[in-house]
Formats: structure tokens, sequence, C-alpha cells
């Protein structure tokens, strides 16, 4: 094929023409809903010249790379209208982002709620015009000139670092361009449904010695019913966020004397405590050994481990006597030290460590968040000390636990595997062999996977699940990191079959990983409507005036000694009171009792989100009760 012609494939058909043609040029019509196309990885719009051969494939706003060109052209249209109403703001620049997008913009007044109003009105008036918008090639000259003329100093600024010999292009909407790389949609008119969603301060180039610019963020949609869906997402993570929602239950808080530590209250502790003991549950009959190890190490372990040359940024670090010790971050190491301290035989493996112990990291206090980022937590940790020929098999069974509780949990999940990273340790042939055996046990799953490369920690390769909540969030949760690393610091060994010392393989694990942070997720995900076997007070019992009190305390005694968590509700006030405020506080069961329930010895029994399910005789309601709530472990 001559130099200057390109060929492209689109599904079955064959298209040449001229490099730097457009897909119109090249005789190729978009469907409807591509608002871009990939080539080789990249993205290109409509109007951008084609100059490499290949396989084209259509973007539409299903496909994240899709999103991205319509949420930018979501940016442009913002800077436009507003434009349109101060035509003396200056434009900094304008990026898509994960659910929409923003504009960093100097205006000649802050925004009150009626402007945010009329920019908004304004956009859906240009979309509405369904301006064609179009790209301009431009030469750094002209560039400069233009922008100069249409006085925005923050492009000039930008056009300036460009580095000679980059092509500059902008792009025209009506009366309206921007400098811009692109891609765009083809016209305004494909923004059906836009949405303007806050206003922040932010420093030109985040550099404090700029000037502030006003950022607004917005989000789009091609159509209404998506962006309705957002909006109620958006309201519903605000109603169900935890670290608004577990205080206001009475689960935890916390408190400025202790950044990023959590004080749990007791329903808190209980709820901490039942999942802890679902997981202790799932993992005994596994064969799971649970141990408890120190939680400060002389730093000289830590430098044993590597911790101290890859992850010191994130430890508490005390110095007593002359001596520097290291508050764990891992419990990997002490775990090491356990398995050193016997002689181990082919026949002791696998060894499954199970450790819940207190681990402290130290993250930054701009990045603390609620419980989903502490320094204070605990982990359903493990460690799985394997021959080479077990890998496979145990990390089958670390993906058994895996599906059995999140299925628990009603969470759907996604598998990555994350491949080595630049600063691996080890050699390479360990590497491959570590990342084989996990692709092998994923082939032979036939579950779904993507692979992140270079993603793996410094010691291995890893599996990371993330969880699915009910807003349709994915969460970072499961990991199972593959680690031929650490036994060899710790000259870790056993005595294998002909009798010749052997290197074990570890296997870090962990299911829900921090539990604070899982239970943050977990107030999130039933918005604090926990199922029965794991909510915190499970039956509230309500006498309706103090002559069924000891009746009351009779039904609370037989719901303890059968395992329920329990509490009486004795308090002189009206009954509707009662049962709104156990509503509030999210109890399942409320067992209210009357004169007829003491008189028939029944209970009448509301439970969310049934309602009023009527009388029901006691105590052979017990035993319902107490099989609904049994801990779903098997
Ligand atoms: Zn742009
Ligand atoms: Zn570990």
């Amino acid at each position: 094929m001559p130099e200057d012609q390109v060929e492209v494939v689109v599904g079955k058909a064959v298209y040449r023409g001229r490099k730097g043609s457009t897909v119109a040029e090249l005789g190729i019509s978009p469907p409807d809903e591509a608002v871009a196309f990939s080539l080789n990885g990249h993205t290109y719009d409509f109007q951008q010249g084609i100059r490499e051969n290949g396989r084209l494939s259509w973007l539409t706003f299903q496909e994240e790379a899709g999103r991205l060109v319509f949420r930018h052209s979501g940016a442009h249209l913002l800077a436009q209208a507003v434009k349109r109403l101060w035509p003396e703001a200056q434009l900094g620049t304008g990026p898509a982002t994960e659910e929409g997008f923003y504009y960093d913009i100097r205006l000649p007044k802050p925004l009150g709620e009626s402007d945010l109003q009329a920019i908004e009105a304004e956009m859906q008036r240009i979309a509405a015009e369904d301006l064609p918008i179009e790209r301009v090639e431009l030469g750094r000259t002209e560039a400069l000139q233009l922008f100069a003329q249409r006085q925005e100093p923050f492009k000039v600024d930008i056009i300036q670092r460009i580095p000679e010999g980059v092509p500059i292009s902008a792009y025209r909407q009506g009366e309206f361009i921007d400098l811009c790389a692109g891609p765009h949609v083809p016209r305004t008119g494909r923004l059906k449904a836009v949405k303007l969603t806050g206003v922040s301060g932010a420093y030109w180039r985040g550099d404090e010695a700029n000037p502030m610019l006003t950022r607004i963020y917005g989000t789009a949609y091609p159509d209404a019913e998506g962006l309705t869906q957002y909006l109620y997402r958006v309201e519903e993570a605000k109603r169900r966020d935890h670290r608004r929602l577990g205080p206001a239950l009475g689960l935890y808080l916390f408190r400025e004397e202790a950044p990023g530590f959590t004080f749990w209250l007791p329903k808190g502790q209980r709820l901490y405590r039942t999942l802890e003991e679902f997981s202790r549950r799932l993992q005994e009959p596994r064969g799971y050994q649970e141990v408890a190890t120190p939680w400060i190490y002389r730093v000289g372990l830590w430098q044993q481990s590597g911790h101290w040359d890859h992850y010191r940024e994130n430890m508490f670090v005390i110095e007593r006597e002359d001596e520097k010790l290291g508050v764990k971050p891992m419990n990997c190491p002490g775990h090491c030290l356990l398995y050193q301290s016997a002689v181990r035989s082919y026949r002791d493996l696998p060894l499954r460590l199970a450790e819940y112990g207190p681990l402290s990291r130290f993250e930054r206090s701009g990045t603390l968040h609620g419980l989903m980022r502490v320094r204070g937590l605990h982990q359903d940790d493990a460690h799985l000390f394997v021959r080479e020929d077990q890998i496979a098999e145990e990390m089958r069974g670390v993906l058994e636990l895996v599906d059995l509780v999140y299925r628990t949990f009603g969470m759907p999940y996604e598998v990555v595997l994350s491949t080595r990273p630049d600063d691996y340790l080890g050699s390479l042939e360990i590497w491959e062999r570590a990342e084989g055996a996990l692709q092998a046990v994923l082939e032979a799953q036939d579950k779904p996977y993507q692979i992140h490369p270079k993603d793996g920690a410094f010691y291995g390769p890893k599996l990371d699940f993330y969880a699915v909540d009910a807003l349709g969030r994915r969460w970072q949760c499961a990991t199972a990191q593959l680690d031929f690393q650490l036994p060899l610091q710790f000259d870790l060994t056993y005595i294998d079959r002909d009798g010749q010392p052997k290197r074990p393989v570890m296997i870090h694990r962990a299911i829900f990983g921090s539990i604070e942070r899982f239970l943050g997720i977990l107030v999130e995900h039933y918005g604090g409507d926990f199922p029965l076997w794991l909510a915190p007070v499970q039956v509230r019992v309500v006498p309706i005036t103090d002559a069924q009190g000891a009746y009351a305390e009779a039904v609370a005694g037989d719901l303890r000694r059968a395992g329920l968590r329990v509490e009486v509700d004795a308090r002189n006030q009206k009954l509707a009171y009662k049962v709104r405020e156990a509503e509030v506080d999210k109890i399942p069961v409320l067992l209210v009792v009357g004169r007829r329930d003491v008189e028939q010895g029944t209970v009448s029994v509301r439970i969310r989100p049934d309602g009023d399910i009527g009388a029901r005789p006691w105590p052979a309601y017990l035993a319902e009760l107490a099989e609904r709530a049994r801990m779903p472990v098997g």
C-alpha cells in the first residue's frame, strides 16, 4: 500500500483512502448512537483525520471511552453558556470525570443558586440549537492571536506550554470556540440531558500563587432517563452516607482527638463482632487456624520483610531506649516468625493462619474518610503457607470463600488480576510462574476477569475483587496475593518427601479486606437496613402499657436464650410513637404485646419491610424467628 494511504477495517468491510481522511471522507457512515470511535486503543471523533491502519470500533455512551467524549462535550456546553451570560468570563480547563465533567472559570462574581439555574437553562438552549461541533487546526501564532484577541489569558498560558511541533486544535460550536485536542461529539444536540451538580474553588494549575477560579461541576446524559437515575443514585448515596447514618443509628462515632480511628458504640460493636463471627464460622471448617501476634516489632523485622523500604511512609514508628520500633501495618511478618518456630514437613502444608488483630497505617489527614479510609483497622486476614503444587487448590478455596461471602451480602463482584509492577522484588522467573498459576486458576473457574498490568504488590501478583453495592458502586474489598518473596526473606522451609528442605509459597488473603471499611460499605449498601442475622438489635419487644411489662420481659428472655439480640421498649410512650421510633432505628422485627396477647399467649408481629403480619402464638413463633435470624454459614 502506498505511503500516503490508510486502510481501516470496520466489521467485515475494508476502507482505503488518503492518509488523514475523516471517516466520512473514507466513505464510512457511523451508526446513530456512536459518539466517537476507537482505533488501536486511541479515541477519535468523526472530524479527526485517520493516519494509521487498523480495526475501527464505534464508541457509544455505553463505553467508558465514549462517555468521556460525551462528558467532555458537556464541559464545552457549560463554557459556552457561561460566556453567553458573562462574556468577560475567562476559561481555564474543563475535563470529563467519571460521573460527569467540570470547568474551571474565572468569573466576575460568585455564583448563586439562581446563576446555576440560568447557566443550566442556557446549556439546554445551546443543546436545542443543535449546533455542529467543528474541529479547527491552528498554527501556533494563529492560536496565540486568536485566544489573546478573545481575552483568554489561561488559554494563552496553555498554548505557550505546548511543545514546539505538537499540533494545536480548537473546537467551534456557533459563536463559541475552545482550545481543545478533542475528541468531541458531532453536534450539541447529542447532549439531551444536562445538569449542574456543584461549585467549588480551584487555583489555576493547582498553585496557590495563581488566581482562584470557580470550578463548576455538571453531568450529561444522552436521555432524561439516564440523568434521572443518576440523580436518584446521588441522592440515595447522600442519604446512606455511612458517616451520617452510622452515628445516627448509634453504631460508631469519630472524634477529632483520634483522627482515623473509630469509637465503636455498643450496637456497632455487636455488628462488628457478628461480622467477625461470620468469618470465623466460615474459615474454621475450612482448616484455618486463628492466631494472635504482637503489634509492635523492632525495626529489624520490617527491614527483613521489605516493608521498611517499600511501606515505611505508611507506618507508625516509635523510638524508645535508642531503638526504633514499628507498629504493624500488616500481619505477614509476624506470621512468618510463627511459621519459623517449628520444623515443618510437606505433610504440614498447607498451613492456614488467620488473624483479626489491630493494624495501624499512617494515612495523611486529608485523605481520611469515615470508615472507608482509616489509620486504625482490622482485617479478616490470613496467610496460607503452601507447597508450589498446592497453589491452584488453595486459590480455588479462596475464590470459593469470596463467592460465598459476597453472595451472602447480595453483592455481585468483578475479579482483576494485577501483574508485575516496575519496582518488583525477586526474580522475573518466579514472577512469571506466580502469574501463570493465578491465571490458570481463573481460567479453570471459567470466571470473566480483567488484567491490570503492573498493578501488583511489590512482592507478588494479586487478585483483587471489586464488589458492586446496591447503588451500583464498585468497591475493592477482597484480595488474594501470591508471594514467592517473603518466604525467601525469612528463609522459610519445609522438609519435602525426599528429605530435602524446600521453600513454601505464601498467599496473603482477606475476604472483607478491612473490616472497618467493609462495615462502612455494608451500612451504605443496606442503607442501615441490615438483614436479620446481622442487625445489631434483631428484635424489639414493645408492651402497650405497663400491665404487659412482665410478659414483654418474659418474651425477651425467651429470645435471648435462643441467642437473639433483643431489647424491650418499656417507656411510657404512645404505641404509635414507639413503632415509629423502631422504624427510624431500622429494627428488623417488632413484637408488640397488649392485653389480648397476654390473655391468649401471642405476640403481634411487625417485620421490615413487610409491616404488620398479625398475631402469632408464643413461644411457638420463637422457633421460626430463631431460624430466620440464623447466621447464613454453610
Ligand atoms: Zn475540549
Ligand atoms: Zn499479608
